[in-house]
């Protein structure tokens, strides 16, 4: 039995909730275990952020710094009348600066739910995400204030307070805008932290909104001991690692991982103010001596473009772990990282609403280029029938149909439900959250194949996936076989309405430097597409394009493709969302 099934075997959620610390007088708090608990157990001197700043030199903050500035700004809050009993909403707009984190830490402290904003963001999707999360305080900027949100304050009534970090409230002549410094400087080092419970909410996430609308997912404080848990196994995390999550804290992945699971775990955490630029990047993974890098295709893609000369030129021997997520992961760049890097890049999968990793691969177990893994310990994955329409196939009982472990049938990934970070609802849709589960499963709207080692391999959104004449073709293993080819940067492929078939495959591709866009680059990708993948699957239709639609977290937005394909662009509201 491999080393693997030996601790799924062992594995129970109640001894690893048995691995925090809880709070002093009884409940759980995200918050305490990530700061206080280190402080209480003597770790106050440890590193647990070091902030690289756009220009200029690194400023550290240890795990006690860290515990009272949270505690000041909790303070605060508590001082303009929020209190964990009533309920109320933190959300932040703001770049990888320190600031972030003691909002969102010290909001947790407060006993307030924290929501983070994209600083990118334009005004229509900040406004929405603070109207339908009626959040009560925002901490920004005040030239993000004034630019984003000032003018349309009238529609957020629920928005008491704003927060500007490096001052400039006295210009707004507004009693409700204050900053940063007064809010947080008149108070103690101490913080009674609010007594919440493990089913108390904590966490207030909006999806990237790459199939549509962001959907606000809640999660509660229980959810830190799956943090905790799967930064271990998954991330391999070790107390005194240098880790670096380049995820933004305005997504999922830089919250969940990129502030509570290394805090908890007692690892120092890489932020970098920075947007992403090749050289900076190796030069921060070898100037700190990082030890685990978790990052996403994209930015691997663009590592990889930066060329492996650079790699090689720089000493990554700290590295012992790159791990990647958010989108699929192709075969070549797994390679590419082996060489690049001395070490294969992990990929894992998970969602916003499940709030952590649900299936990888493991640092001690056997990488298979293209899977993203098997389950982590503990979580219990399954794959549930869909018929030609994507529809899950239920029963006469009305339970869905799972498909064996021995077959290779593409089904609807599901996890069974009962993991601690599983989201506790959708902001205002109760009915679609009722319809995420069918009988004991949680089913996650992502396609999938198990092969009979029982790892997991991505096909594609089930929104996403190209039936044609009768096959069910997954995006992904198009665009695989596409990035083989040196021409190919990055390519979609989507289904494009056919009388006879139903669905032709058509791909968008984008070009590498050097490449021009000729029919006879058109006639020869086709034929590479024909040798890899069978004429039944190949792409039949090839565009050449400058770059690929993305939302703003990255993933590439096959839907808008679509819509533009058959000549919905204006119609389609949720687009614009997007791209503003
Ligand atoms: P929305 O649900 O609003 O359309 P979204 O699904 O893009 O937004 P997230 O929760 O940030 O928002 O993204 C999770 C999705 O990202 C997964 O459901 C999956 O489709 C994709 N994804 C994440 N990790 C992987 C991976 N390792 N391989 C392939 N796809 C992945
Ligand atoms: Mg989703």
């Amino acid at each position: 039995m491999d080393a693997y099934q030996t601790l799924r075997d062992s594995f129970r959620w109640e001894d690893a909730g048995a691995s925090l610390a809880g709070l002093p007088g009884g409940g759980l708090n995200m918050a305490y275990e990530a700061l206080d608990r280190h402080v209480a157990e003597g770790r106050q001197d440890r590193l647990a952020i070091r902030w690289l700043p756009k220009s200029g030199e690194a400023v550290d903050l240890t795990f006690g710094e860290l515990t009272r500035r949270t505690n000041r700004l909790a303070g605060g809050l508590g001082r303009l009348g929020y209190r964990f009993e009533q309920g109320f909403g933190v959300a932040t707009l703001l770049g990888r600066v320190p600031e972030l984190y003691v909002t969102a830490l010290g909001t947790l402290k407060a006993g307030g739910v924290y929501t983070p904003l994209f600083s990118a963001f334009g005004t229509d999707p900040i406004v929405m995400r603070l109207r339908l999360g009626r959040i009560g305080v925002l901490v920004t900027t005040a030239v993000a204030y004034r630019r984003k949100v000032a003018t349309l304050r009238k529609e957020l009534p629920d928005l008491r307070h704003v927060i500007l970090v490096g001052g400039g409230a006295g210009s707004f002549e507004d009693p409700t805008v204050l900053d940063f410094d007064d809010v947080v400087g008149h108070g103690e080092d101490t913080f009674e932290i609010a007594a919440t419970e493990a089913t108390d909410r904590a966490l207030l996430h909006f999806t990237s909104g790459t199939t549509g609308t962001p959907k606000g997912a809640l999660h509660v404080h229980g959810a830190v001991v799956a943090h905790a848990v799967t930064g271990r196994i998954a991330l391999d995390l070790r107390e005194g690692d240098v880790f670096w999550c380049t995820a933004d804290p305005g997504w999922v992945t830089g919250t969940s991982y990129g502030i509570i699971s290394p805090l908890v775990n007692g690892v120092t955490s890489i932020v970098d103010e920075a947007d992403f630029d090749g050289e900076r990047w190796y030069r921060i993974l070898h100037e700190q001596r990082v030890d685990v890098f978790y990052t996403a295709p994209t930015a691997l893609r663009m590592l990889q473009r930066a060329g492996m000369d650079v790699a090689h030129a720089t000493d990554l021997s700290a590295l012992r772990l790159v791990a990647s997520v958010g989108e699929p992961l192709d075969p070549e760049s797994v390679e590419w990282a082996r060489q690049a890097f001395g070490v294969p890049i992990l990929d894992n999968w998970w969602q916003t609403e499940t709030g952590g990793i649900m299936i990888a691969n493991y640092r001690t177990e056997p990488v298979k280029p293209g899977s993203m893994g098997r389950p982590l310990p503990g979580i219990t994955a399954g794959l549930l029938r869909i018929d030609g329409d994507g529809e899950l196939v239920v029963d006469g009982d009305g339970q869905p149909v799972e498909i064996p472990a021995d077959s290779d049938e593409v089904g609807e990934l599901a996890l069974e439900i009962g993991w601690p970070s599983m989201f506790v609802g959708y902001l205002d849709q109760q009915e679609r959250y009722a319809r995420s589960f069918v009988g004991r499963w949680y089913h996650s709207g992502d396609l999938a194949r198990r092969d009979h080692d029982g790892y997991y391999w991505f096909v594609g959104r089930n929104n996403d996936v190209i039936k044609s004449a009768g096959h069910l073709i997954g995006p992904f293993e198009i665009e695989s076989a596409l990035s083989e080819h040196p021409a190919v940067v990055e390519s979609a492929a989507i289904g494009k309405p056919d009388a006879l078939v139903g669905a032709i495959v058509k791909s968008f591709v984008v070009l590498a430097s050097g490449y021009e866009p000729t029919d006879e680059l058109r006639l020869e990708l086709i034929g590479h597409g024909r040798r890899r993948l069978g004429a039944a699957v190949a792409p039949r239709e090839i565009e050449f394009v400058d770059h690929l639609p993305h939302t703003r977290s990255g993933k590439i937005m096959r839907r808008l493709l679509k819509a533009r394909e058959l000549g919905l662009e204006e119609g389609d509201t949720s687009t614009l969302e997007v791209l503003s």
